[in-house]
């Protein structure tokens, strides 16, 4: 079995929402491997700017940029047919995400709608598109970053806990109709990493609660993660090179938890 360096480095990753968070621990531990990367999200021209400087700096990787909105499928397809003049991606990482929280009845139909197209439709959408050029090379990686909830629910999530199931969902059929292929299909299921997404909840917590940041934090984890310890980027990163190696041949639609015990219970 030849190393982890040598079968990834030179190949393209696509990591959707890489300019924080998640995506980005990611986009690192793909960089640290040699693989070049299609950085994606939001953020200031600087930030982006200083965020691709790094990338070249510290790994010697060749590093592009693109701010599609994923919640408008025309930029998406924008955005695949960059890919295309690349020869397309081998690895596709589709990590961006939103969330919004509000009980059923209060939640607002614009906001379903955005949840759904952004954590769901957009992940059909790269996943459509990417398949026959990975299907041709025979090799490819799709690894879908789901979380806790497309497993379980929890209140006040209703459009992400049903996009994050969705997710599973269309993981599963990817993984079977590839399953006689070199490409693999697998998801990852995080519980609580510490990442502006969730500061977002724990802001909320601590003004609910007149309490502070401290104490949200620990109210977060002591609700639902047993370890009470955050989930890291890195860890997720180092899962996702693994699914990436030839050991991960054969993991095939998988729902892979990282979550200090979450959905154990
Ligand atoms: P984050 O808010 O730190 O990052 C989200 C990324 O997505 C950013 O790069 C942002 O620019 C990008 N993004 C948001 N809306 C976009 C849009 N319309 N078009 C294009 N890009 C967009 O969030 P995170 O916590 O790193 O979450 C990343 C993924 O991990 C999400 O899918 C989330 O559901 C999932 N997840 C997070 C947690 C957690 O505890 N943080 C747990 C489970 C799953």
């Amino acid at each position: 079995m030849s190393n982890n360096l040598n079968l990834l480095a030179g190949k393209l990753a696509l990591v959707t929402g890489s300019t924080s968070g998640i995506g980005l621990g990611i986009a690192h531990s793909l960089a640290a491997q040699g693989v070049n990367v299609v950085l994606h999200g939001f953020g200031t021209p600087e930030a982006i700017g200083a965020l691709k400087q790094l990338f070249v700096e510290k790994y010697k990787v060749k590093v592009l940029f693109s701010g599609a909105d994923l919640a408008d499928s025309k930029q998406v397809l924008e955005l695949m047919s960059m890919l295309d003049t690349e020869g397309g991606a081998d690895i596709v990482i589709n990590n961006a995400g939103i969330q919004h929280v509000a009980s059923v009845e209060d939640f607002p139909l614009d906001m379903w709608q955005k949840v759904i197209n952004i954590n769901l439709t957009a992940v059909f959408q790269i996943t459509q598109h990417a398949l026959p050029t990975m299907k041709q090379k025979n090799w490819g990686r799709i690894i879908n970053i789901a979380s806790v909830h497309g497993l379980i629910g929890s209140t006040h999530k209703a459009a992400y806990v049903a996009a994050k199931h969705g997710v599973l969902g269309l993981t599963k059929v990817v993984g079977l109709e590839t399953a006689q292929t070199g490409v693999t299909c697998n998801a990852i299921c995080p519980g609580w990493v510490l990442t502006p997404l969730v500061q977002q909840q724990i802001d909320v917590r601590a003004a609910q609660d007149h309490s502070d940041n401290e104490k949200a934090k620990k109210a977060l984890l002591g609700e639902k993660q047993p370890s009470q310890e955050f989930v890291t980027p890195e860890a997720l990163g180092a899962l996702v090179v693994f699914l990436c190696s030839e050991a991960a041949n054969q993991v095939r639609g998988a729902a892979w938890n990282v979550d200090g015990g979450w959905v154990a219970q």
